[in-house]
């Protein structure tokens, strides 16, 4: 990011003026502009591409945060200690700067999420039943820890429908309908129970109707709720969102950041920000140079972030002394496995094995000697951070999960759903490998035969017997919470029995960025001798994880995108003299 010649020089000239300026309009930049104009504060949004949401729109829209009301309501018991026990249990205990993050979280975080409630279009639900991803540490929670967004109603924005951001492809059914995770768990028994029927038949003529107004289905679930109720709480504050706008360099004034250069078009303007300026633009997940900088070599040919996420406000704040954080992170990323599809107009997609297949009964992920190297039942940032130390040893990239045809009929495999009976378009395509013997399948991934074949003898006397003493698949309830219930004696595993035999290779992508700009816990970014630079601001992945490149639970990036988001903009708001 190169600076403008004036970002020193004089302030006249200013072409619009604004209190708050948010570059970036996914969850963090949105929560951060929502409790501005909330405060009443004349906010300001630019977005650089056409649609709102970011990476967030694409993803799962859940938050974790620990003794949260919506889960008491619900009847679960929880406390911020126990929150702040676990993650320490996890993440370890951090220096001062980070303590100060995680202490502001679990003291601010449930009122934080009711304040926005009670002001704004934002309505959460607690999850239930949704462990902590290392089930067995101390503080631990198994259900109450996690919220998600009601569903939203898009058609409630209009033609402003367009501007929300939609899933990723594979997240949609025939072609533009969401789905929940208790949707699918009610259309996969469709033709079993009149309830599921009557379901199945309700989101089809909805999506039906849609499709006659709309380009997708506007029943919003996960992410997508989530954006689509953070821009309508805008659009009904009347907060303006600059499309296709880029922030793309800040103006300083007497050792304050004073302003923004924005570029619209060939069209560069210079906008004024009485309060703050907030960095919201994703983290470095698309820039080549922090990638090669901060990730695993292995890691780095795929992102599950937009493409705009070029870690423009990282470049920006250290252009003016912010200090990227890079100490303390067990992680550089956030991981999940990935699978490449091919999508309808010959692109390539990535499939994120998050929850739905690897805990199942009946499939194991191997390296290239054909033999487990995980527990293939841990959070998708576990499994990746395995796959790195397979690596060290032998080839274990790609990966592969394998199964029979029998398992993919029942649960599914990365893009292909539940029910699916005809695998062969899927191998036509090169999406998965089929074979009808283990032999033929290891030959044709390049997998070693007799390690393979070794590999499955084993798990299936560990299927039979319930246990697996290699891995442990199926012994906390974070594996069986994504096992088969209905399964014994092991909801976790099950025998690779019946031909054909299915592979799928899958590679690590980081679904979030842990390293980022260093800040105070209201989100003031810190230069390299820790002194807050008055006017910036920096939330979500723009801001160095207080989980500290560890993957706790379920939300830990989107949670810390709201609570501090919403701090920023509250210090914007009380700053004096500015
Ligand atoms: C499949 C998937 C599932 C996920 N599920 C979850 C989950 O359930 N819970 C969770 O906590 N996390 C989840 N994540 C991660 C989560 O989506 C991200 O961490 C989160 O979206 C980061 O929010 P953000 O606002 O910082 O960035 P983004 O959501 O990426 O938004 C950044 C925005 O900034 C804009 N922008 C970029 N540069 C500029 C610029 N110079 N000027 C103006 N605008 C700019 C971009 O266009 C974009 O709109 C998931 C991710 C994926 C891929």
């Amino acid at each position: 990011m190169t600076g403008t010649p004036d970002r020193d020089g004089g302030t006249a000239g200013w072409d619009r003026e604004a209190d708050l300026v948010v570059a970036g309009a996914g969850p963090a930049g949105m929560a951060a502009a929502l409790a501005g104009a909330i405060e009443g504060l004349a906010v300001l949004v630019c977005e650089k591409s056409a649609q709102t949401g970011g990476t967030g729109a694409t993803s799962a829209g859940t938050l974790w945060i620990p003794a949260n009301s919506q889960g008491r309501e619900a009847g679960f018991t929880d406390s911020a200690a126990d929150g702040a026990r676990y993650l320490e249990a996890v993440a370890g205990r951090p220096g001062d700067d980070v303590a100060a993050l995680r202490e502001a979280y679990f003291r601010d975080g449930p009122g934080i999420i009711d304040y926005f409630t009670e002001h704004s279009e934002l309505r959460f639900v607690a999850c239930g039943t949704h462990p902590d991803y290392r089930n067995n540490q101390p503080g631990a929670a198994v259900d109450g820890r996690a919220i998600v967004p009601e569903l939203f109603d898009g058609r409630l924005l209009g033609a402003e429908f367009e501007r929300v951001r939609p899933p990723i492809e594979e997240f949609m059914l025939l072609g533009g309908m969401m789905v929940s995770k208790e949707d699918i768990g009610l259309l996969v028994k469709r033709y079993r129970t009149p309830g599921g029927l009557v379901h199945a038949a309700r989101l089809l003529a909805r999506y039906v109707l849609d499709r006659l107004r709309y380009r997708r289905g506007t029943r919003l679930t996960m992410g997508n709720a989530l954006v689509g109720r953070l821009y309508y709480s805008l659009r009904k504050r009347n907060v303006p969102v600059l499309f296709e706008t880029a922030v793309v360099d800040l103006v300083r004034e007497d050792g304050s950041v004073a302003g923004v250069v924005i570029e619209d078009g060939n069209c560069r303007s210079r906008i004024r920000a009485r309060k703050g300026v907030v960095l919201a633009t994703g983290g470095f997940a698309r820039s080549e140079k922090f990638r090669e900088m901060f990730m695993p070599e292995a890691a780095r040919p795929r992102s599950m972030a937009v493409g705009e996420c070029t870690g423009d406000g990282l470049g920006m704040a250290t252009a003016v002394g912010g200090h990227i954080r890079t100490d303390g992170h067990g992680s550089s990323s956030f991981w999940s496995p990935v699978s490449v599809t091919r999508r309808s107009d010959g692109s390539e997609g990535l499939f994120p094995h998050l929850s739905l297949d690897r805990a199942k009964p009946g499939l194991i992920a191997v390296n290239s000697a054909g033999r487990r190297f995980v527990n293939e039942a841990v959070s998708y940032h576990d499994f990746v951070e395995a796959m790195y130390r397979s690596h060290e040893i032998i080839d274990t990239m790609p990966a592969w999960l394998v199964c029979d045809a029998a398992f993919v009929r029942s649960y599914g495999l990365g893009a292909i759903h539940p029910g699916t009976r005809n695998l062969r378009p899927f191998a036509d395509s090169g999406y998965i490998t089929l074979s009808p013997t283990l032999d033929g399948l290891a030959a044709a991934i390049g997998v070693d035969g007799a390690g393979l074949a070794d590999t499955v003898t084993r798990h299936n006397r560990f299927a039979k017997d319930g246990s697996d003493p290699d891995f442990g698949k199926g012994d906390d309830a974070f594996n069986r919470f994504n096992g088969d219930s209905g399964h014994a004696p092991n909801p976790c595993l099950g025998p690779i029995a019946s031909p054909p035999y299915v592979a799928v290779a899958v590679w690590p992508a980081e679904i979030g960025c842990s390293i980022g700009l260093a800040t105070t816990p209201d989100g003031e970014v810190l230069d390299a001798e820790g002194l807050a630079i008055p006017g910036l601001y920096a939330c979500g992945n723009d801001m160095s994880s207080m989980m500290s490149g560890n993957y706790p639970g379920p939300g830990i990036t989107l949670g810390p995108a709201f609570v501090f988001g919403y701090r920023a903009a509250r210090h914007a708001a009380a700053r004096t003299g500015a």
